[in-house]
């Protein structure tokens, strides 16, 4: 087997598409028997958007989400950022709830021609426990998208340093026709004893979130816990309808040390879990673009062994950037007393200004400094086309926009050539890896061949 995925998780599923698109055979195995229907994250937002224009994706999703398109604003921690004033919003979004974006991903591996295999857990480096008993894992490589408490992280020993604070999370989704309480909730509702949301995302569903300072009891979450807590936290009762979920959580700031061990390599939540919302999986599902195409490439044997410690070099420090952010986040969020309310209000004088609210919301949009091509329209063949368009191969593309033949023989066979018209091209030429990186913008042959033999190619 060349590359085995554990954990299909969103982050797995989408390594094994870009695994298959790249042509390296994958196997992605999930210790669960069915996908996980836990209504975890309610939508996506940031540069992963973009990529999935550029796998043709952005359509599925589009079909299945309550909102698509650019987010008005976003609440940074406690501070409401209001994107209006910017005339355009740097941070879109798909709202979509995950185990549908589990299901759109699956489909997507099993098209692409990804084998699945459910009930299947890795017990150590080479061994699976399957339905049928303990099989020996032979893979060339193994990737660890197997979530927070990874396995795979821990066998490979991996570090995973960080903090996890003592406020515990319970969420519950409620099924509540009953025009929802008075109490509903712009935010989250800061009280003496924690903080209290309600809100609603799909019509006759409320979602109510309770946060407090309390360990977490042993066990599943039960109603009357829930009840108990929101007791404890709002002073009163809520009139919560059927419960249709519940869970708890307590949040983590934490980054794996290395996301390479030898042939073992971590993505998603396995190699980073964030404390504020929002990121998680924009940072995990951009990981999974990163490595794919970089495995597929040394697998087939088009790129050598070195390429894949740009993997680490160039996600690690989006990671680390990432929990920068959601620190301040949940730092603006549960600040209590004084201390915070001074802290909530200087932030929020802050961003009444255009340049900070532009500032978080690239940050949200993406941690990433690395020079990605823009979707710029296109001509090509006489036909109008787009730069996501010609991306959906995942192959490394060189646009030549000044029909310039020395530039295509430097580009060699491995590399897609499109001869475009494009208005407001920067440059002679663009050469843009599978994930989107523009790796050389100009006009001089001897560099796009540096190019083609740099470190992350
Ligand atoms: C309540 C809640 C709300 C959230 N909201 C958001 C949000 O709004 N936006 C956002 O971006 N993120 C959100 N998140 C985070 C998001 O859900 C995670 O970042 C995301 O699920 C991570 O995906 P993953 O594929 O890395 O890992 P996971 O989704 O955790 O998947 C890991 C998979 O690995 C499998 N596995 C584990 N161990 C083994 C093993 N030994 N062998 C085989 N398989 C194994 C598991 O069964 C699982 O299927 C939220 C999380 C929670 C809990």
């Amino acid at each position: 087997m060349e590359v085995a995925v554990i954990g299909a998780g969103p982050v797995g599923l989408m390594l094994a598409a870009e695994l298959r698109l790249g042509g390296a055979e994958v196997v992605v195995l999930d210790r669960r028997a069915a996908p996980d229907g836990r209504p975890r994250a309610n939508g996506l937002g940031g540069r992963i958007v973009e990529q999935l224009d550029h796998r043709g994706l952005l359509g599925r999703f589009r079909a299945e989400a309550a909102f698509a398109g650019p987010f008005p604003g976003f609440p940074f921690g406690a501070v409401p950022l209001n994107f209006a004033k910017l005339g355009r919003s740097p941070l879109h979004g798909l709202m979509v709830q995950q185990p549908r974006m589990e299901a759109l991903l699956t489909e997507r591996a099993l098209e692409l021609g990804a084998e699945i295999r459910r009930g299947h857990a890795l017990v150590d480096l080479g061994t699976v426990r399957g339905p049928d008993g303990d099989y020996h894992l032979d893979a060339r490589y193994v990737v660890g998208c197997d979530g927070a408490h990874s396995r795979v992280r821990e066998l490979a020993g991996i570090g995973f340093p960080g903090t996890t604070d003592g406020e515990l999370l319970r969420l519950g989704h409620f099924r509540a026709d009953v025009p929802l309480f008075a109490a509903t909730t712009r935010g989250w509702d800061r009280r003496p004893g924690g903080r209290v949301l309600v809100t609603s995302l799909t019509p006759g569903v409320v979602i109510v979130g309770v946060r407090e300072v309390t360990p977490e009891p042993p066990g599943e979450p039960t109603l009357d816990e829930f009840r108990a807590a929101l007791r404890r936290v709002l002073g009163e009762d809520l009139p919560l309808g059927e419960p249709l979920w519940l869970s708890r959580t307590t949040s983590s700031a934490r980054l794996a040390t290395r996301y390479r061990a030898g042939h073992v390599f971590l993505a998603g939540d396995a190699a980073h879990v964030f404390p504020a919302g929002g990121s998680a999986l924009n940072v995990g599902l951009l990981d999974a673009v990163n490595l794919g195409w970089k495995l597929a490439a040394v697998v087939r044997g088009s790129a050598p062994e070195s390429l894949l410690d740009s993997y680490h070099a160039e996600r690690h420090p989006v990671a680390a950037r990432t929990l920068t952010q959601t620190r301040v986040q949940a730092l603006l969020d549960r600040l209590t007393g004084e201390d915070g309310d001074a802290l909530r209000t200087l932030f929020g004088e802050l961003a009444a200004f255009p340049e900070p609210t532009r500032h978080l919301g690239e940050l949200l949009r993406d941690a990433d400094e690395l020079p990605y091509v823009p979707d710029l329209p296109l001509v090509v063949d006489g036909e109008p086309t787009r730069v996501a368009e010609v991306m959906r191969a995942a192959r490394t593309v060189l646009f030549d926009f000044a029909d310039r033949a020395d530039l295509r023989e430097a580009a060699g066979p491995d590399v897609k050539i499109v001869t475009a018209r494009c208005p407001d091209a920067p440059a002679d030429a663009l050469l843009v890896r599978p994930d989107g990186v523009v790796t050389f913008s100009g006009d001089d042959p001897a560099s796009l061949r540096e190019a083609l033999t740099a470190p992350g190619r």
